[in-house]
């Protein structure tokens, strides 16, 4: 056999054997119904093996560089592939904070002989491609194999929307780009930001402040609001709980409607939410000590807020919407109930970043809250049956009910007000559109209602008489900044009182 053909075997075989070593246990818990779906996670297989082949050349291309190169490639491609089996977790910027904050004992905790025997195996294997490599002495025209590589390497990661999507959430491009973006995420908390000025109007002993980021909860699909299917029963059963039928977002995807509500930005000002900082901090300048429990991942607009919290805490840090597995917003109880039984100070702040409704809708659903049968099978959306979306989705406000109601039940017997909002809607099926993020009517109105305890309707009368009056009133996501502090009896700056729950007004503007 020539130095050519010998080369190209290699890589072939390479390419192949990470594919199905690094590449395919991604998709073990991919939810198929039928040959169809069957054959779709085939052809995304071999769509994302090309890769495989084009990083296999690259590092083969060298003597020196495969042998240095193979067999690091080999033991991270096994020591993530055995945590997306084993765990079903993947790489992602919050899963990078994890690693480099980890103490070796949590380390030990999540190590077995199953990794050591996998990734041994692993390293002997890319030991035979180097020695196979080595072997072959000069590769023939390697500048043209090369150039072909790159070439072959930016086609595949950078020629199809579709595929680049999901190119991008595998092996190694998921590492080096949550790598990239952590480092990123680092840089951007620590630009200049300014703190908004608030200044008390009513002071109390206690009060816990809780705020729920909700996930693609539309207002109309909650009982609370007249949705004919009860999705909403523990809720409904609570005194206390108001909740706003007509909140309208601007924006319609996470990235860009969180930081919008959670910073004093409006429509006049959307600006706000890149050069200011949160009601975290503006609460933590006032005495709270405050906490962001996450069950969704850093994300770059609004990271600069999760690192004002003192606590930050995100239990199912190695999940992505890339991994078919299910993860709950129940997860967060316990770190919430950790941190309510440990901390003493009389001032508290609690954000819940909840995955809520987001696709695919099932893994989200604990069994407990499957009400509407028969749910979705398949993982592309536009191929399951509508009803069948429907009932996931409604399937997912039912989770959120008993979520946001065990949070509840941690609080009611104190001085506590709790928000909830999402960040935006979601279609389901209307005109053709699916999910969110496309701007589409339905994905402008979010879920929002107000709970709280008997406590703080004695403490501020005048506050719930006046968020009970405006519960129908038409609002924008820039109500949450200035009523979250008006709540806490906090006034601020630019505070116009149209934004504010808690001021009696005759009217407000629609939007
Ligand atoms: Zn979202």
């Amino acid at each position: 056999m020539t130095n050519r053909y010998a080369y190209l075997w290699l890589v072939v075989a390479m390419g192949v054997w990470n594919t199905l070593c690094f590449i395919l246990p991604d998709f073990f818990d991919s939810p198929t119904d039928g040959w169809r779906s069957v054959l779709t996670v085939i052809l995304y297989v071999c769509a994302l093996g090309i890769g495989q082949i084009a990083i296999a050349s690259l590092l083969a291309l060298h003597r020196y560089i495969a042998a240095l190169c193979l067999p690091l490639y080999a033991v991270l491609g096994g020591v993530i592939s055995y945590y997306r089996v084993a765990f079903h977790a993947t790489v992602n910027p919050a899963l990078v904070d994890a690693t480099l904050h980890t103490n070796m004992g949590t380390v030990s905790g999540v190590t077995s002989w199953q990794l050591i025997v996998w990734v041994v195996f692993q390293l002997l294997v890319s030991l035979l491609w180097v020695r196979w490599r080595w072997r072959i002495e000069k590769v023939p025209q390697a500048w043209v194999i090369l150039i072909g590589s790159i070439g072959l390497f930016a086609a595949w990661y950078w020629g199809n929307g579709r595929l680049h999507k999901s190119a991008a959430q595998r092996y190694p491009m998921h590492v080096i780009r949550s790598v990239g973006e952590y480092v990123s995420l680092q840089r951007a908390s620590n630009l200049p930001r300014q703190i908004p000025k608030v200044q008390a109007t009513a002071t109390t002993d206690s009060l816990d402040i809780i705020m729920i980021i909700g996930e693609a909860a539309r207002a109309d699909h909650l009982s609370l609001n007249g949705y004919p299917r009860e999705t909403c029963p523990r809720l409904a059963a609570r005194h206390n709980v108001v909740s706003l039928p007509h909140i309208f977002s601007q924006h319609t995807h996470t990235a860009a409607s969180v930081p919008h509500i959670l910073s004093p930005a409006d429509s006049l000002h959307p600006e706000l939410a890149n050069t200011s900082h949160s009601f975290i901090a503006c609460l933590r300048q006032q005495g709270y000590t405050s906490a962001w429990i996450s069950n969704q991942d850093y994300g770059r607009t609004y990271a600069p807020f999760i690192y004002e919290a003192d606590t930050i805490l995100f239990p199912n840090a190695s999940k992505t919407v890339f991994v078919f597995h299910p993860w709950y917003d129940l997860d967060l109880l316990p770190a919430l109930q950790n941190l309510i039984k440990e901390q003493t100070e009389t001032h508290r702040l609690y954000v819940l970043h909840t995955i809520g409704s987001h696709w695919f809708y099932n893994n989200h659903v604990p069994e407990s809250c499957i009400r509407f049968q028969p749910t979705v099978t398949n993982r592309v959306i536009t191929q399951n049956d509508s009803m069948a979306v429907i009932n996931s989705y409604d399937n997912t406000i039912v989770s959120m009910d008993l979520f946001v109601d065990s949070v509840i039940s941690l609080f009611k017997d104190r001085n506590a007000i709790l928000f909830y909002l999402s960040d935006h809607g979601e279609s389901l099926g209307e005109r053709g559109n699916w999910l969110h993020a496309a701007g589409a009517k339905e994905t402008k109105y979010p879920a929002a209602f107000v709970w709280y305890s008997e406590k703080y309707a004695r403490t501020f009368p005048d506050k719930v008489a006046a968020l009970k009056e405006n519960r129908t009133k038409h609002f924008r996501t820039d109500y949450l900044f200035y009523s979250l502090l008006s709540a806490a009896g906090l006034q601020a700056d630019g505070n116009n009182s149209s934004f504010d729950l808690f001021i009696r007004k005759s009217a407000a503007k629609n939007p």
